[in-house]
């Protein structure tokens, strides 16, 4: 039994919802179909769900959202009569989200949750509708009844373990269960939606809760690639990559699969199948526990921006007990998560994402920590980008640090920061941003050169 996952360029218009439909039929086992909502056609075209933030906004702010629900009604429309579905459908969206814009908007957050959930779940809708026209009986599901439990926390919700539970009880359908991905409900019954690009999220949960054999993920490109196509010129294809490899590929910019949605799967050992909607004949790229040993000692380097670093220094720092909990205390009660923290014996950097920051908040910070911690230098930069060099092949290889190093040292950009992460899987260098993507492409050449046989 497999959870298909369809992501928004998959179902962003009729002729992609007929290979959508094209690929559930081909492969009886394929139960459970998890959708996003309406993503780009083209590449200046807006996803649904930007459309929906739109009206949200407008509504919030006592706009005119006649417009802008029409832009939202238009885009069902028109998939809804390249499918051959009649008129009553598209009535169904539009009085949804007639309703949800009428909602009440003293708690702007829980309203635009309210709003965006409606791109995936309309979808769902109106998917399963032209499965059930085209003689393939199906049912849309929504998270609500089927108990898809989350936590309270806007626009970043997670499933509460009871949720798999709940969710186990669908395997019992004898139809095709469509079912909206994104979003969740709290034990109040309060909508709350994953982060962006979260319906990766659901499909996990559902294969997770249901014991799929697979979780096959459609997106539109053929594999994951070892490193990002936009950079480097065609990078090699990744066939096969295991839990750690790609969860630390996907936290520094690979944006294939939504790093949040390997948890529940890698939980219960179930496979993931990133595939193309667009060629579903191709292997795509397997995401597994294990994988055979190949000759790469690296699987993947990835590159992500919007870093910022604290950096503090107080002489005999290495001395004070209680100095690290203290820092990272002020940080917590800003509400700011952080990424590493290398230190040396004086000083340390905190490294984090930049959105977190607001100019008021970093003259807190550094406030804060002169005067209570008594610290000699406090400053943030920023601009910052993380490359991380992937690959379990990597705690078994010696010299590699010294490789990229050596390698970014040709490209004449400073490293900031280094950090090994415990488990020997990946290097994480923190270089400025200026430099990004000159060192992608000299990493990629130090450690995807094409392999000499013999
Ligand atoms: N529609 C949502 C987004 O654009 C979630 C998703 O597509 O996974 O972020």
């Amino acid at each position: 039994m497999k959870v298909s996952k369809f992501g928004g360029t998959s179902v962003a218009n009729a002729e992609q919802i007929k290979k959508v439909a094209a690929i559930v039929k081909a492969d009886s086992s394929r139960k459970f179909v998890v959708v996003s909502a309406p993503g780009k056609r083209f590449d200046a075209d807006k996803k649904v769900t930007d459309l929906l933030i739109e009206l949200a906004n407008a509504a919030i702010h006592k706009e005119n959202v006649e417009e802008k629900l029409k832009n939202v009604v238009d885009r069902y429309r028109e998939i809804a009569e390249g499918l051959g579905l009649d008129q009553t459908i598209c009535d169904v969206i539009e009085q949804d989200l007639r309703i949800r814009t009428l909602e009440n908007k003293s708690n702007t957050e829980l309203f635009i949750d309210n709003m965006k959930a409606s791109g995936e779940d309309n979808n769902a809708k109106l998917i399963s509708a032209y499965f059930t026209s085209v003689g393939m009986p199906a049912q849309y599901v929504n998270p609500k009844t089927a108990g898809l439990v989350v936590n309270d926390l806007p626009e970043r919700a997670q499933a509460l373990p009871e949720a798999y539970d709940n969710l186990s009880t669908l395997r019992n359908s004898s139809e095709i269960i469509v079912f909206p991905g994104f979003f969740g409900y709290t034990k109040d019954g309060v909508l709350r939606t994953f982060e962006r690009g979260g319906s990766d999220i659901t499909g996990s949960i559902v294969a997770a809760a249901v014991q799929a054999d697979l979780y096959e993920n459609f997106t539109d490109v053929d594999s994951v690639f070892c490193a990002n196509p936009r950079v480097v010129n065609s990078p090699v294809e990744i066939e096969e990559i295991t839990y750690r490899e790609m969860r630390e590929l996907s936290y520094a910019g690979f944006s294939v699969f939504h790093d949040e949605a390997l948890m529940p799967v890698y939980k219960r050992g179930i496979p993931v199948c990133i595939k193309n909607t667009n060629n579903p004949s191709a292997p795509g790229t397997k995401i597994v526990a294990e994988r055979k040993a190949n000759r790469r000692p690296v699987t993947g380097i990835s590159a992500d921006n919007g870093f910022s670093i604290l950096y503090v220094s107080k002489y005999l720092m290495n001395r004070e007990i209680g100095f690290g909990r203290k820092l990272l205390q002020i940080l917590e009660e800003e509400h700011i998560s952080y990424e590493h923290t290398p230190s040396g014996l004086d000083d340390i950097s905190v490294i984090m994402r930049s959105h977190q920051l607001t100019t008021e908040k970093e003259m807190r910070i550094i406030d804060r920590v002169l005067n209570e911690l008594h610290a000699e230098d406090v400053h943030f930069r920023h601009d910052f980008s993380m490359i991380v060099v992937v690959g379990e092949g990597m705690n078994n290889s010696t010299g590699l640090a010294a490789r990229a190093a050596t390698a970014i040292s040709r490209t004449g950009a400073n490293i900031e920061m280094i950090n090994q992460g415990s488990s020997e899987v990946s290097l994480a260098f923190g270089v400025h941003r200026s430099n990004e993507d000159k060192i992608l492409r000299e990493l990629y050449n130090e450690f995807f050169a094409p392999v000499t046989v013999g």
